[in-house]
């Protein structure tokens, strides 16, 4: 039962199957250790969001969420009544993918079986020790407990991480100061809108997208201060449509009741020496916005292709450092637009609900619409910061690319992200390409031209696997 592998992960949620699937695309062996025997039915995330869906569409995932999620153009900030708009993004994905977490889920086990990770079930890690040459986990199966040895160990082991409260990294934040609540229901009434708001309360309510059930999320000004162990009932939730919508949409057989609050932690840090910590782990808020699995995933992602360099010798141990320096602030972001839409959910005073007035007016202007809509979806994030092998910066490093057309020299046309299935470096040269940036492992890419006024007059683009531009030449 002991075994030895390159990269053991804890926990087999999002962060942790595309933090595999990443892995094993670069041909490194990995682990994954989930507790749990079965995933969950019910689904806490609904979203993936268009950098999400651009992430999938990087690694040839994107048709298979497509057939299993309903999208929609629009997303929320703080429950306010004016809806972002995410048709104006610069995105061949500019919409919110509707789409079940435990479906999610299933759709990146799937991809991570295929590329040959090794996942098992109802194993529960317990402790780990690391030296200079590797970790060794120690876990419970069925059979008793067992070690494993691996070069690195991820910890994506959700809110109340194992690895990290071992590690005795921080998670520095604030307790839990408001509760909310959502109902999976059945509706013989359904409503057409999705939204509704007085003076006691507001609610979403949304198809589940398995044709059964609606997901009823509700912040009841009233019940505010009910703490988080307080099992919701059937009767609570009625209550609150009654009082906020008039109406109980004949609602009936509840298929998950739950609270949650408003807890919000940041970890000190990402990584210790052979430790990595990603998704819900690294970073708890309240989930408004539908951000969390988004997040985690994009930080797999960020981790992945620089983990497997670093094993495979191809870049310096440093590489790896700049998983936190990256990562990190968008966690903080994250926490940071949480909190800001917390204090606009729980407000129902006089002044509070004045100041939302001003809130949906301002999201009336295509630029505020733009500016928040691009901190949920993630378009806001660059890393312009040198990181191996670029030594300077130029004026585009470290944007995100959205997906573009190349020509290539034989005429052809292809599309950028087509060229990142397989996880490589790309390096692209115009005709007459100069600059010296080299990454020995990248895929020579030779074309004549490529969509996108920004890239006008650049004679090469060094592209990293995740996406971004890490320089560019004249
Ligand atoms: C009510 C609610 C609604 C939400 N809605 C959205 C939304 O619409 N959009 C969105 O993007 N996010 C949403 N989120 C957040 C989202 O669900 C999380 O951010 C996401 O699940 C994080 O993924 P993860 O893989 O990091 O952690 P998790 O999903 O928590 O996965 C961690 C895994 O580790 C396993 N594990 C834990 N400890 C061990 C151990 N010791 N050994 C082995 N395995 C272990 C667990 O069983 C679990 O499978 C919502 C959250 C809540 C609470």
């Amino acid at each position: 039962m002991n075994f030895s592998t390159q990269v053991i992960i804890t926990g087999g949620g999002p962060t942790g199957l595309m933090a595999a699937c990443e892995l094993a695309l670069a041909g490194i062996k990995v682990t994954v250790l989930e507790r749990r025997t079965e995933r969950v039915a019910q689904s806490r995330a609904l979203t993936l969001h268009p950098r999400t869906l651009e992430i999938f569409s990087m690694r040839g995932l994107l048709d298979r969420a497509l057939k299993r999620g309903i999208p929609l153009p629009t997303g929320h900030y703080g429950v306010l009544d004016t809806r972002l708009d995410f048709t104006t993004l610069d995105t061949d994905c500019p919409y919110t993918l509707f789409i079940p977490q435990t479906v999610t889920e299933e759709l990146l086990e799937e991809r991570a079986l295929e590329l040959g990770v090794d996942l098992r079930r109802g194993c529960r890690v317990t402790g780990f020790t690391q030296d200079a040459h590797g970790v060794t986990v120690t876990a419970e199966g069925s059979d008793g407990t067992f070690t494993g040895h691996a070069l690195f160990l991820i910890g994506a082991d959700g809110a109340r991480s194992t690895i990290r409260t071992l590690s005795g990294i921080p998670f520095n934040g604030t307790e839990v100061t408001s509760t909310m609540f959502l109902a999976d229901m059945v509706l013989d009434d359904p409503p057409k809108a999705n939204s509704f708001a007085n003076d006691r309360g507001r609610f979403l309510v949304v198809p589940l997208g398995d044709g059964k059930h609606h997901r009823f999320a509700v912040v009841d000004g009233d019940r505010l201060a009910v703490p988080l162990s307080e099992p919701v009932t059937e009767e609570e939730v009625r209550q609150a449509a009654l009082k906020i919508a008039g109406t109980d949409f004949g609602m009936r057989d509840p298929f998950w009741l739950s609270r949650f609050g408003d807890e919000t932690r940041l970890a000190a840090s990402y990584r210790q020496d052979r430790v990595l910590l990603a998704g819900d782990a690294c970073h708890i808020h309240l989930p408004a916005g539908g951000q969390g699995l988004n997040v985690g995933v994009q930080d797999a992602f960020n981790l992945g292709w620089k983990l497997a360099m670093v094993i495979k010798g191809d870049a310096p141990d440093s590489l790896l450092d700049s998983y936190h320096t990256e990562r990190q602030p968008v966690g903080q972001a994250l926490l940071d637009n949480t909190l800001a839409q917390t204090a606009v959910m729980v407000a129902f005073k006089g002044r509070d609900l004045a100041l939302r007035q001003v809130l949906n007016d301002l999201l009336k202007l295509p630029q505020v619409n733009r500016l928040l809509s691009d901190q949920i979806c993630a378009f806001d994030i660059a890393y312009p910061a040198p990181i191996w092998p670029v030594a300077d910066t130029s004026p585009l490093s470290g944007e995100r690319l959205p997906d573009s057309e190349l020509q290539l020299v034989d005429g052809t046309v292809v599309t950028l992200y087509s060229l990142l299935q397989k996880g490589s470096w790309l390096d692209i040269r115009m005709p007459g390409a100069s600059g010296a940036m080299e990454v020995e492992t990248a895929r020579q890419v030779e074309a004549t031209g490529i969509t996108g006024d920004r890239y006008a007059g650049l004679s090469r683009l060094l592209v990293r696997p995740d996406g971004h531009l890490a320089a560019t030449a004249a």
